[in-house]
């Protein structure tokens, strides 16, 4: 581990920034915010110049992969243009963007030239009438381009789905049958109780459910855990297929005791943890004349003291609430 290499108290090593470049999204999901309450005014919102200082500081602390997301990134002006500042100024980082799709295709050849060489890529039912239900805007053709565009590019594609009873647990069958035909991973992740959507336990469709209904469909072959692509996701090979399928358990099996992650929204504020709502201000510090990154630096390392134990966190909320007050698109998640 390098001496600058950041630790929080119970030994775990932080090597990865979820940077969200704003709070803003084209779509309503239901399951994310619906209503976009969180919307920050434009001075409160990260330059892009500030949020390169912030990921220089954060190499500089021994970060060496920064995920940038949202609300969604591409929804921002000059995002592009912003990715391209970041892989030229940080040529050792890996560099990935979370996306919802929708912008991407008139991008994805530009991704590559600049070094991004992965995007992970929402999309939670492959009907257009489901999708428009869910994300309240009739997009879905707009994704598959993006898609197509990136494997294309050359890009690495994951595709990450919200497993929603009720929703997209008819569907298995044909995101297999993608991760069959197209060089991709699919990965369903469990609907997690955020704030900003009215999570009901009954919607949850667990990741035990969901391989067990996977595995009647296709040959899975589980995957060594520490394939370092693979994050939090257990990953399986399909039998004769190009690519592969995945699961993300943050409720049924946590991965809290390996969490490498720091999160910074878009406002400047920094979560230690997915389900704590404690924050801590960056941007205040890192406007302010005389203080500047050294002190942010040292609000970051203090901060990391306290880093909870999701999980636990999870366990201990009152039945029927959130287990964060604040809606994902505000995250980044
Ligand atoms: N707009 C981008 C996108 O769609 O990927 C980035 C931001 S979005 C908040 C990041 C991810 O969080 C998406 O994959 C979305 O599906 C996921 N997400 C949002 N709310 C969730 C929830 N309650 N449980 C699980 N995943 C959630």
């Amino acid at each position: 581990m390098p001496a600058s290499q950041l630790a929080d108290v119970k030994g775990r090593t932080v090597s990865y920034l979820r940077l969200s470049v704003t709070d803003h999204c084209n779509l309503r999901c239901i399951y994310c915010d619906r209503q976009m309450r969180h919307r920050l005014t434009h001075f409160d919102v990260l330059r892009y110049e500030e949020m390169l200082d912030l990921i220089g500081m954060a190499e500089e602390m021994g970060i060496r992969k920064v995920r940038l997301t949202g609300g969604e990134p591409f929804a921002r002006r000059d995002f592009m243009e912003f990715v391209e500042r970041a892989a030229a100024r940080f040529p050792e980082l890996t560099l990935r963007i979370t996306t919802n799709g929708t912008l991407l295709a008139p991008n994805a050849a530009r991704l590559a030239t600049a070094g991004v060489d992965r995007v992970n890529i929402s999309l939670d039912t492959l009907n257009p009438a489901t999708f428009a239900r869910v994300t309240g805007q009739d997009l879905y053709a707009e994704v598959r381009r993006g898609i197509e565009a990136c494997i294309n590019a050359g890009l690495g594609v994951k595709i990450n789905a919200v497993a929603l009873r009720g929703v997209n647990d008819h569907e298995l069958a044909g995101f297999l049958d993608l991760a069959r035909r197209l060089p991709l991973d699919v990965r369903f992740i469990e609907y997690m109780p955020m704030g900003g959507a009215d999570w009901k336990p009954e919607q949850v469709w667990s990741a035990q459910d969901i391989l067990a209904e996977a595995k009647a469909l296709a040959e899975l072959t589980p995957l060594a855990r520490d394939d370092a692509d693979a994050g939090p996701a257990q990953m399986y090979a399909i039998g004769g297929g190009a690519g592969r399928f995945g699961l993300i358990t943050p409720l049924s099996n946590h991965f809290c005791g390996t969490c490498n992650r720091l999160r910074i929204t878009s406002g400047g504020e920094l979560r230690t943890c997915l389900f704590s709502d404690r924050t801590y201000r960056l941007r205040p510090a890192l406007r302010h004349k005389k203080l500047g990154l050294p002190a942010v630096a040292r609000i970051v390392r203090l901060a990391l003291k306290h880093k909870p134990v999701g999980a636990e966190l999870l366990a201990a909320r009152r039945a029927g609430q959130g287990v964060s007050a604040t809606a994902m698109s505000a995250i980044g998640g």
